[in-house]
C-alpha cells in the first residue's frame, strides 16, 4: 500500500519511497540533555515512534539516528548566551559529563514508560568533535566559512537559496534587523560552526583555530552524514527547529556535499498547556513523571497524542488526561472482552478494518482516523479473538500496551485509597448516593480527587 508523508521542504503531501531498497534511512534531533524532557518534548518523539512503527508495519526496515545534544546548544537558541548544559551543571553543581548522563539516563526511562521505540543508533555531540572539525574544516575549504576573532562562521550569501525550509526570503531581511553579538559577521544569518572558548569556559577542545566548542547545528549534519550518508530518506523534529536548527542544517550540508540532506523533512507541531505555552515562569512545565504522580498511566499521554494529527497543536489539560485514561480503560477492555469471545467474523471484514487502519496511518500518520477503526472494532458487538487479536495487530503502531490489565491498582494507588474506591464502587452501583458522596469527601481530605466522567470515574492526586 502506499504511503504519504507531509514533506515540510516541499510543503506538499508526497508518495514515500525509501531512496534505497527496502531500508528507511531516518534522522531524528534528539534531546539537549540539560533538563527534564517536558510531556512537549515527548509529544515530538511519540510522533517519532508513530513514524517508526508505521514504516516497521509497511515492511520496511530501519536505519535511524538520533543525536544526544550535550554540548554547543546556547541558551539564547542562536549564537549568544551561555552552553545551556554548562549553566545547568553550575546551576546543579555537578560538571556538564554528570548532567548529560543523568539527564540522558532520565530521558530514556521516559521512553520506556511510554512505549517508544529507540532509535537504532544513539550519538552523542562529544564523541563526534573530531568529525565535526573536519566538517567544519571542509566548509572552509568550500569557501563557505570564514572566522573572526570570536569564531567560524557559515556565511550564508554563499548559497543562492538559503531559506529553503522556512520560506525566509534574505533579500527582504533588513541589515541590522538582528542584534548582532559578533561585529565581524558578514550578513545578519551566518551562524557559529565553531566557538572560540573563552578562557573560564569549561567545554572546549584543541583544534586548528585553538580552543573551541562546536555550535549547535553542526552536530546534525555530522552524525547524519556519518551514520546515514550524504543523503537520507527522512529528517524529523519539532516544528520550532525549522527556521534555526533545520534551515542551518541543509545550508552545512549543501555548503559540504552540495546536497540537501534529506529528502522528506517531517515536523510535529507543540503541545501547548491550557491553551498557551509551556513555560518555567508559568509553573506549567509538566513531565511524564507529574502524570505517573497523579495516578494515570503514562501511555493514557500516548492516547491523548492520537486524538490529533502530529502536525496540530495538542492542548494539554487535565481533563483531557483523565478522559484519555478512560479512553486506555475502554480500549484494553475491548480488547480482552474480544478475546474471550468465541464468534466466528467474517475473514473480508477483518481484512477492511485492517486496510482501512493502514490507509489511515499510511496518509501521513493520521492517528485520529486510525483510531477510529480501533474504536470500531472495539464495539463491534461480536465477541471474537479474530477481532481481539485484529487489535493487537494495531498495537504494533500504537504501542499502548493492550494487552495490561485495567485495574485501579495499575494506577499506583495505596491499598487505603484502592479499598475506598472500591467502596465507592459498590456503594454507586446500589445507587447509595450520599454514601457514595461521603467516600468521595474522604478520598478527598486523604489528598485524592475523584470525577466522575460519562466514560467512568477517575482519580488524580492534589
Ligand atoms: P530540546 O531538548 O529542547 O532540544 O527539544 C527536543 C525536541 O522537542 C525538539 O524536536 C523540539 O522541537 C521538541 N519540542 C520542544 N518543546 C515542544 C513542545 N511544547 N511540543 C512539541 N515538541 C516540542
Ligand atoms: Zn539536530
Amino acid at each position: 500500500m502506499k504511503i504519504f508523508f507531509y514533506n515540510t521542504l516541499t510543503k506538499t503531501k508526497e508518495e514515500f519511497k525509501p531512496l534505497k531498497g527496502n531500508e528507511v534511512r531516518i534522522y531524528t534531533c534528539g534531546p539537549t540533555v540539560y533538563k527534564d524532557a517536558s510531556i512537549g518534548n515527548m509529544k515530538s518523539y511519540i510522533f517519532m515512534d508513530t513514524l517508526r512503527r508505521t514504516l516497521k508495519y509497511n515492511g520496511y526496515t530501519l536505519k535511524h539516528a538520533m543525536n544526544i545534544t550535550d554540548v554547543g546548544h546556547l541558551v539564547s537558541d542562536g549564537d549568544d548566551g551561555e552552553d545551556k548544559m554548562i549553566k545547568s551543571a553550575k546551576e546543579e553543581n555537578k560538571t556538564p559529563l554528570e548532567i548529560a548522563e543523568f539527564y540522558t539516563q532520565k530521558f530514556f526511562e521516559d521512553f520506556d514508560r511510554l512505549n517508544i521505540d529507540t532509535p537504532e543508533i544513539i550519538c552523542k555531540a562529544t564523541d563526534h568533535i573530531k568529525e565535526m572539525e573536519e566538517f567544519v574544516q571542509k566548509l572552509i575549504d568550500n569557501g563557505y566559512a570564514y572566522e573572526t576573532s570570536s569564531a567560524i562562521y557559515f556565511d550564508v550569501s554563499k548559497l543562492d537559496e538559503y531559506g529553503i525550509l522556512s520560506g525566509i526570503d534574505l533579500r527582504n531581511q533588513k541589515a541590522g534587523a538582528r542584534v548582532e553579538v559578533d561585529k565581524e559577521k558578514r550578513n545578519p544569518y551566518d551562524f557559529a560552526l565553531w566557538i572560540k572558548a573563552p578562557e573560564n569556559h569549561i567545554m572546549k577542545w584543541e583544534s586548528p583555530w585553538g580552543l573551541c566548542y562546536p555550535g549547535w547545528h553542526i552536530e546534525c549534519s555530522t552524525m547524519s552524514n556519518k551514520y546515514l550518508g550524504e543523503v537520507f530518506d527522512i529528517h524529523t523534529g519539532g516544528i520550532d527547529l525549522v527556521p534555526t536548527h533545520h534551515e542551518n542544517e541543509i545550508a552545512q550540508s549543501k555548503g559540504c556535499t552540495g546536497k540537501i540532506p534529506a529528502k522528506f523533512w517531517m515536523h510535529c507541531e507543540f503541545l501547548l498547556i491550557n491553551g498557551g505555552k509551556m513555560s518555567k515562569s508559568l509553573g506549567n512545565v509538566y513531565l511524564v513523571k507529574d502524570i505517573i504522580d497523579k495516578g494515570y498511566d503514562p501511555l493514557a499521554f500516548k492516547m491523548m497524542c492520537f486524538t490529533s494529527h502530529y502536525r496540530n497543536k495538542l492542548n494539554f489539560t487535565w481533563d483531557a488526561i483523565a478522559s484519555s485514561q478512560n479512553a486506555l480503560n475502554r480500549l484494553r477492555d475491548g480488547y480482552k472482552r474480544h478475546s474471550e469471545g468465541n464468534e466466528k467474523i467474517d475473514e473480508n471484514i477483518i481484512e477492511e478494518y485492517k486496510t482501512k487502519f493502514q490507509e489511515a496511518i499510511n496518509d501521513d500518520l493520521n492517528m485520529p482516523v486510525a483510531m477510529s477503526v480501533v474504536w470500531d472494532v472495539v464495539k463491534n458487538p461480536n465477541k471474537s479473538k479474530q477481532l481481539a487479536n485484529l487489535l493487537l495487530d494495531f498495537d504494533k503502531v500504537l504501542g499502548v500496551d493492550i494487552q495490561k490489565e485495567n485495574e485501579q491498582k495499575n494506577l499506583n494507588l495505596p491499598d487505603e485509597i484502592n479499598n475506598l474506591l472500591e467502596q465507592r464502587k459498590q456503594a454507586r452501583e446500589n445507587k447509595d448516593w450520599s454514601l457514595s458522596d461521603k467516600i468521595r469527601d474522604e478520598l478527598k481530605e486523604k489528598g485524592y480527587i475523584v470525577k466522575d466522567t460519562k466514560e467512568g470515574t477517575t482519580v488524580e492526586r492534589i
